[in-house]
């Protein structure tokens, strides 16, 4: 019996939808870090203990990869030749590798112009055929369900709910490294799979129901075997441009630096205002500043970069501790959903760019003698 980890499938198989022996399409995803901030809570002086559940750290570099692993399996076994979704980028990444390792062709449509250069590169890299649309994400959502009703292609967005079943088990592998659950789950929100599926994780992990499951019609056998006593309250932030669940509507010219939550049309609405009120939680908004802000914060001082939709989780949340909504002596978990090095150009426009000196000793040592002066 081999030890080597293979992924969240072959880790929590007893508590996903596939058969018991069928073949597995992984990368290794998941077993992702858990990383406790060490500066941030003292800096802003308050009682409290923040984790990062580093989702930059899945094989593509997002979460999108736990949910890829199952639909791509599923699709597998479904004898699926194609898969297709709609994309700000990640999940893109994700089904273009899954695709690659599947042998099977994976069809990606995005915004043309807003989507961060990693991500273009890694679905170019694998393989997909990348289709450019003169239209938001929300266009590319309608386009590929209405596609997808007519030729044999499977839908890999979080329409598809083998996606959010794979994505639960973030919130599995969360319990077991804290002992628990924790008391509040920070997420960012764009098309609200994310947030949807960690709440029918820790749902699941509790034992207890959850309508925010599209699976689940009443008599859930992953509720058997709990080993949770509580879940979380659920923080979903979005960002001020692309909010619709705080304006209450539909969003149809989302904008935002944010590029991953764009969204204005979210395709799992109804189950993320359910896990939402189920858990006592709320949305709230941030600023594409303070979501750079927060990127910045968390690189600079806690040596953790992950792309700026990430960073609305950890900028909400600290939102959230100035308007005292928090209780005191709380933990936090803040889903970092991608990494930073996604989106290079954000971060190289809102960083010091580097100085340029002749190759020369003094040069050198006059720049390390200012730095320690100041
Ligand atoms: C997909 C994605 C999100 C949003 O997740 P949803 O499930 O669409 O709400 C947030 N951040 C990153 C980096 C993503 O790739």
């Amino acid at each position: 019996m081999t030890s080597r980890y293979q992924g969240i499938i072959h880790r929590y198989r007893q508590r996903l939808p596939v058969a018991p022996d069928g073949p597995v399409v992984t990368l290794g995803e998941g077993d992702t870090p858990l990383i406790e901030l060490i500066h941030l809570p003292r800096r802003i002086g308050r009682d409290v203990r923040i984790f990062c559940k580093f989702e930059g750290l899945n094989p593509t570099g997002s979460f999108k990869d736990r949910g890829m692993t199952l639909a791509v399996t599923k699709a597998l076994e479904a004898e699926a030749r194609a898969i297709i979704c709609a994309s700000t980028g990640n999940t893109s990444a994700a089904a273009a590798a899954y695709a690659a390792r599947a042998g099977i062709a994976c069809f990606v449509l995005i915004p043309e112009g807003k989507i961060a250069l990693g991500k273009l590169s890694q679905a170019m890299m694998h393989g997909a055929a990348v289709i450019q649309i003169r239209g938001n994400f929300d266009d590319g959502m309608r386009l590929v369900q209405e596609v997808a009703q007519d030729l044999p292609v499977t839908i890999v967005n979080s329409v598809n709910p083998y996606r959010l079943q794979g994505q639960k088990t973030a919130s599995f592998e969360i319990i077991e490294a804290l002992g628990g659950a924790p008391d509040y789950h920070a997420l960012p929100v764009g098309n609200a799979g994310n947030i949807t599926a960690h709440w029918i994780g820790y749902s699941e992990a509790a034992g207890k129901m959850t309508k925010a499951c599209a699976l689940c019609a009443g008599d859930c056998a992953y509720l058997a075997a709990p080993f949770a006593d509580s879940r979380p309250v659920m923080l979903g932030y979005q960002a001020a441009g692309a909010a619709p669940f705080l304006r209450g509507a539909f969003v149809d010219h989302p904008d935002t630096v944010a590029t991953a939550i764009r969204i204005g049309h979210p395709v799992s609405w109804e189950q993320a205002w359910t896990a939402s009120k189920e858990s006592g939680g709320w949305f709230a908004e941030v600023t594409d500043a303070e979501i750079l802000e927060a990127q910045k914060l968390l690189a600079g001082t806690e040596g953790i970069f992950c792309e700026p939709a990430s960073a609305a989780s950890v900028a909400g949340l600290l939102k959230d501790l100035e308007r005292n909504t928090i209780r005191p002596g709380a933990t936090v978990v803040c889903t970092l959903t991608g990494h930073g090095l996604k989106d290079p150009d954000t971060a190289i426009a809102q960083s010091t760019p580097p100085v340029t000196v002749d190759a020369e000793r003094k040069a050198i040592e006059r720049i390390i003698r200012s730095h320690s002066e100041s």
